[in-house]
This record gives C-alpha cells, structure tokens and sequence, in this order.
C-alpha cells in the first residue's frame, strides 16, 4: 500500500501560501487568520472523509476517523516561527493526514488519529509547546493567564476570542483532546533541522533521545566608568570577563565531548554606550546533552570558570539557574521496531539524538513515543530556505504509515 505522495506535496505546497509574510517564508502564528486558515483546511479533508475534528480548549486539534480508537497519535504542529520554512511541524501533521486517507482510501482498519499540538514555536506566548504541556499536565488553567503575549493578552483571553475556550470550560479542569493515559503510542515525523543526515547522506533519522538542557544567566558587574578618562590598567571591565568567558565556555563544551553543545545566545550590556566602560554585562548560556550527567558536570564546569574568570578581573559575578530539563528517551519498543522496519526495506537511517524538543517528547512519560526524521537540505530550518527534498518527503510519510501497519498488526 503506497501513500499519495503529490497529494501531500501538493498539500503542503498549498499550506505554504498561508503566511502573514508574502515571499519572505512563512509566518503562521497561533490564533491568528493564517492559522484559521490552515485549520480550516484541515477541516476540509476531515470533511471529505468523514473523519471527526475537535478543537479542545487550549486550541489542540484531534482529527479521527469513524471506526478509530484514536490509541495511536500521530501528531505534530501547524504554527510556525517569524519568516519560518514551510516544513517544520506541518509536514508532521499533513503526513498523518495523508496516512488516515490512504488508510480510509484502501479501507484498511486503523486505531490512529492526527493531532495538532497548538503553539509549539512559542512565538505568540513565549513559551514551546504549550499544548502539549497542557495535555500532560505540565500546565494548568492557571496558566491561561501567566501566559501573555507581547502586549500583555493572556491566553485565556485568545483563547476565549478563537472559541475554544468557552466560560463553563475554564474552571480548573480543561477539556483537552486526548488523556496521555488512553495513548498507546504517540508518533511524530519532523523535519530533522540539522545537517547531520545531509551531509550523511541518511534517508531516515530515527530518535533514541531528546537532549536536555540547562540554561544559566550569568551577570558580571564592574565598574562603569568614563571611556576615555580611565586608563587602561585598573579598570574593572565587565565587558573584558564577558569576552574572556564566551571564549571559555565554548573550549569547555569543546572538551567535554559526548555530543555537549554550550550556546552564548543572548547578552546585554548596560548602560550601552560607545563611551562608557560597561558597568554590567547580563548573558545566558544554553547547555545541552542526551546525558543528564554530561549535562551536570559542564554546568558545574562553566559555572566554575566564569566565577574564576571574574576574580581575575576584579569583577563581580553571579550565576543564576534560569531553566533545567532532563533529557527524555524515546521508547525501546519503538526505535527497535523503526530500525527493523528500515533494515527490511533497506532504507539508509540511523539512530540518532534530537538537539531540539519536540512535543511528542512531552509524551513520552505517558506512552510509548517515538519519532523520525527526514534530512533538511545544509541542515537549514527556521528560516526561508528551510527545505527537504520531494523524495525524502515521500519516504518519511510512506515509512511511518509502514511502521503504523506493522506495530497494529503485532497488537
Ligand atoms: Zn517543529
């Protein structure tokens, strides 16, 4: 059984167009006209093939087709960043469509659904993949307002003008589409957003582990002082430690090996003048591993060094935790059954880590989850060029409707 592969081509080719930035990517925020109208054509297939859809409260979606269980997800996102590629999160969720049609299409029994996670970028409200979270209970109705965008609109209150959030719903229990403890398995196919399988020249990534993370804030306080009174010798240049550390930090992760990455992606510098000797210098660092213990051990190291380098400068620091999560592995039962399934069609795949979170990740705890990749041409994604060749797009779906067809008949 083969899927339709121009039929999804020509989906997400269609799905590309709805962008609030014509000709500079595509820009598909939650809640807002361009991601009505991505639904609604979601809600056009659904229609035609008699699959229900619900929207839930926090805006996730659930389309099922009549004679499913909906135990199996497969589930992905349709929001995306500012000015962002046109495959990241929907191919996911257009591939899951195209699996319950080709299903329907050839009358074969299915307990699958699609999901749609709802503001996965955080682009709207800052914070990665809200529905999901809601979902698993990550967050809860009180959250509905902690969480605001921009100018300050909670998301309750988007919530309530898109009509997913009705009055009598927004007491402390939700309704949210699915109870992680009804999924037998949740899967998603993405867009790898790396150069790995490129350059490797890989057709399929299978996920073994979602990385974790710790994020510190470091602040290095000097001394501000005139630019051109102070001499040289005697200052206290917060701007000097800061300079001294990025290059540090990146020699610890360098050292640390196993796949550690530290990232310096966000500095400020007060009082920002071109005159003045910097009095504070405020920036985060990003760690990441598959290894919680790897993770540890290069905070502590980074944590060390920056305080070292500050006494050395005659500046103070201090070191904040600003955000810390485990890394999340994918179920055995899942990568086994996908790299099996792959060797017997002599697919070219590998098993390997995710750098980035995804929300089938959010699941994982639940169910058994796992999720694949299709290689990014250079490796580029969140940007215009993000893109993926119409064969490996292909594959992934025709190889995750594969792995659904087998995993259901060895229930
Ligand atoms: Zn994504």
């Amino acid at each position: 059984m083969k899927i339709n592969g121009q039929r999804l081509i020509d989906d997400l080719k269609y799905l590309r167009e709805i962008t609030a930035t014509p000709g500079q990517g595509v820009t598909r925020f939650s809640y807002t006209e361009e991601d009505g109208r991505a639904r609604e054509y979601l809600a056009r297939i659904a229609n035609e093939y008699g699959f229900s859809m619900e929207t839930d409260s926090v805006g996730n979606i659930r389309v099922c087709p009549p004679e499913s269980k909906g135990s199996l997800i497969i589930g992905s996102h349709i929001d995306t960043v500012r000015n962002g590629g046109w495959l990241d999160g929907i191919y996911g969720v257009m591939s899951g469509m195209e699996v319950l049609r080709t299903f329907a299409d050839n009358g074969v029994h299915t307990d699958a659904a699609v999901m749609v996670y709802a503001e996965e970028e955080g682009s709207v409200f800052g914070s990665t993949m809200t529905g999901s979270k809601f979902l698993t209970g990550k967050y809860t109705a009180d959250d509905l307002t902690a969480l605001t965008d921009d100018s300050g609109v909670t998301l309750k209150e988007h919530l309530a003008e898109c009509g997913y959030l009705t009055e009598d719903a927004s007491g402390s229990s939700l309704p949210l589409a699915v109870n992680p403890a009804d999924i037998e398995c949740a899967l998603e196919l993405h867009i790898e957003q790396g150069p790995v399988m490129d350059a490797e020249g890989l057709q399929i990534g299978i996920v073994d582990t979602v990385f974790g993370m710790h994020v510190l804030e470091v602040t290095y306080s000097g001394l501000g002082n005139h630019a051109g009174a102070s001499p040289m010798k005697g200052r206290r240049d917060s701007m000097s430690a800061f300079a001294e550390a990025v290059l540090a930090i990146e020699k610890v992760a360098l050292e640390a090996g196993c796949g550690v990455v530290a990232t310096i992606g966000k500095v400020s510098v007060s009082p920002g003048g071109s005159n003045v000797i910097p009095d504070s210098v405020r920036f985060t660092v990003d760690i990441r591993s598959n290894d919680d213990g790897h993770t540890s051990d290069a905070v502590e190291r980074i944590r060390k060094t920056v305080c070292e380098i500050a006494d050395g400068r005659n500046v103070e620091c201090a070191v904040r935790d600003v955000a810390d999560s485990s890394a999340i592995p994918f179920s055995r039962k899942v990568i086994e059954g996908m790299a099996a399934l792959a060797e017997e069609q002599g697919i070219i795949y590998k098993v390997m880590d995710s750098g980035a979170v995804h929300d089938t990740a959010m699941l994982a705890p639940f169910t058994d989850a796992g999720m694949m990749f299709v290689p990014s041409i250079n490796g580029r994604s969140h940007v215009p060029e993000e893109d993926t060749d119409e064969d490996d797009l292909v594959r992934g779906a025709q190889f995750l409707m594969d792995y659904i067809l087998r995993s259901q008949s060895s229930h």
